[in-house]
């Protein structure tokens, strides 16, 4: 199955991806953690992503395309995935549909998280990440030690996650990437789910609109 996580940013789509990666048993491919990994790195790419990420600004298409070059032709060969953060425009929805097309192959879903601008910004304000895996915490939500769960690393602030940039975040959100909810609805594979609630809730709605058998256990 080949399916494309849209959302606010805060929707909670690296963490509905990751799980429903694990379930279907393909790839996540996310492109926020791509970028990251290439800023840590101070790869002459990443070097330049970060000057539009710290603004909370899209990252041009070009970079883009070119860090996920060869990641996106080998995952096209697997049996599906599941994409987080891309497309985030309608070029960039484009490029991956004729990118599909010319393999022979097709998105099956595009799952659109829907949550309320208020509950996102208090999500992006309490948000913590671990600095190794990128699992997601809530401040709320976690022993004072901040430290993983699942991997033992320090758990830290995202950059992009103060005040200002969460603004621009959002506004570049309702201008550039909102517009493709239309855009897979006219292609008849929009899923629109709740995204409000707890992890396990939400991703047992993502597993209903997609009619995956098996309760979770
Ligand atoms: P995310 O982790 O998905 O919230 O992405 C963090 C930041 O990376 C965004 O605010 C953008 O600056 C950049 N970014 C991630 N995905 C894309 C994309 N597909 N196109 C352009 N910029 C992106």
């Amino acid at each position: 199955m080949r399916v494309v996580i849209l959302g606010p940013p805060g929707a909670g789509k690296g963490t509905q991806a990751e799980l429903l990666s694990k379930e279907l048993g393909v790839p996540k491919l996310s492109m926020g953690d791509i970028l990251r990994k290439a800023v840590k790195e101070k790869t002459p790419l990443g070097e330049e992503a970060q000057r539009y990420m710290k603004e909370g600004k899209l990252v041009p298409d070009e970079l883009i395309l070119k860090l996920l070059e060869e990641k996106i032709e080998k995952v096209a060969e697997d049996a599906g995935f599941v994409l987080d953060g891309f497309p985030r425009n309608l070029r960039q929805a484009q490029i991956l549909n004729n990118f599909l097309e010319s393999r022979g192959k097709n998105l099956d879903w595009a799952i659109y998280l829907k949550v309320g601008e208020e509950e996102i910004v208090n999500r992006l304000r309490h948000r913590l990440i671990c600095s190794k895996c990128g699992k997601v915490y809530r401040k709320d939500e976690i022993k004072q030690d901040r430290i993983c769960e699942e991997c033992g690393s320090q758990l830290a602030k995202r950059k992009d996650d103060d005040p200002h940039t969460i603004k621009e975040r959002i506004k570049v959100y309702f201008e550039h990437t909102f517009p493709l909810v239309k855009y897979y609805q006219k292609k008849g594979i929009l899923k629109e789910v709740e995204g409000e609630g707890k992890e396990e809730e939400v991703y047992e709605r993502i597993r209903k609109a997609l009619n995956l058998s098996q309760p979770l256990t």
